[in-house]
């Protein structure tokens, strides 16, 4: 009796050890797998979101350090050819893309829009608070710095041959890159999304690397909209759509392979 009972506990204790054997190695696969297929993650929630401020952006235009003085040093070789570059818009703040966003749909719902076409209108040039690219500090809006600046600086036809910004367009499409720098919203034929914006450009190095982990962290889709004007019509299918155009019909330079 003895025996049997000493038998089946030392199989027990056979089975046990293997099993306890087989749970470690389990266990040590996964995260063995876990470090080398998953790359951590460099920017969190809240900066991709805008909620928090760029790090490192103390300067004028709480531009991310590096991007800040890759603007600085295209802007003076700019410069020297007779270009001067202003920077328009910067960083913006998911609370500051919240009052765009509110200001421009109760003006649309006063002018007897229905929500959805509010909503519709408003994505033409604006983000949905927590989309945009300008929470990143990557991100810039610039005009030519000229005397007598037109009434409405962002319009596309300002950059057109022989307008008053044009020689600004030209000057970055022939030297843009070099600095780290590419226009989003470009003129493609077929473009979805936003709509052309000459003004409108992006720091490649980190941009490219926030998009990607922009997507992996389905930053869109655990945003609060609850201070959002007409966030009832946003819906999982509306995001979704969103994101497909307006977030990923852009330059496919700034995408990642
Ligand atoms: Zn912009």
């Amino acid at each position: 009796m003895d025996r049997v009972i000493n038998v089946n506990r030392g199989t027990y204790m056979l089975i046990g050890n293997y099993s306890t054997l087989k749970n470690t190695l389990s266990i040590l696969f996964l995260f063995f797998i876990t470090i080398v297929f998953s790359q951590p993650m460099t920017f969190t929630h809240n900066e991709l979101s805008g909620i928090d401020t760029p790090k490192n952006s103390n300067n004028p235009f709480s531009l991310r350090g590096e991007v800040f003085i890759a603007f600085k040093k295209m802007q003076n070789a700019a410069a020297l050819e007779g270009v001067h570059i202003k920077i328009v818009s910067s960083f913006r703040s998911f609370k500051r893309q919240q009052q765009i966003w509110n200001r421009k749909y109760t003006k649309y719902t006063n002018q007897e829009l229905s929500p959805e076409e509010a909503i519709n209108k408003i994505i033409e040039y604006s983000t949905l608070p927590g989309t945009s690219r300008h929470h990143w500090g990557t991100d810039i809006d610039i005009v030519l710095d000229v005397d007598s600046p037109p009434t409405s600086l962002l319009v596309p036809s300002n950059f057109d041959k022989n307008q008053v910004f044009y020689p600004l367009k030209k000057w970055m499409d022939a030297n843009a890159y070099k600095y780290g720098f590419e226009l989003v919203y470009t003129n493609t034929p077929n473009r979805k999304g936003f709509k052309y914006e000459p003004w409108h450009y992006s720091y490649i190095p980190i941009a490219k690397l926030m998009l990607s982990e922009y997507l992996i962290c389905k930053t869109i889709h655990k945003l609060n909209q609850k201070n959002t004007s007409g966030s009832d019509y946003l819906s999982l299918k509306f995001i979704n759509r969103y994101l497909k155009l307006n977030i990923l019909e852009i330059n496919p330079t700034l995408l990642s392979n």
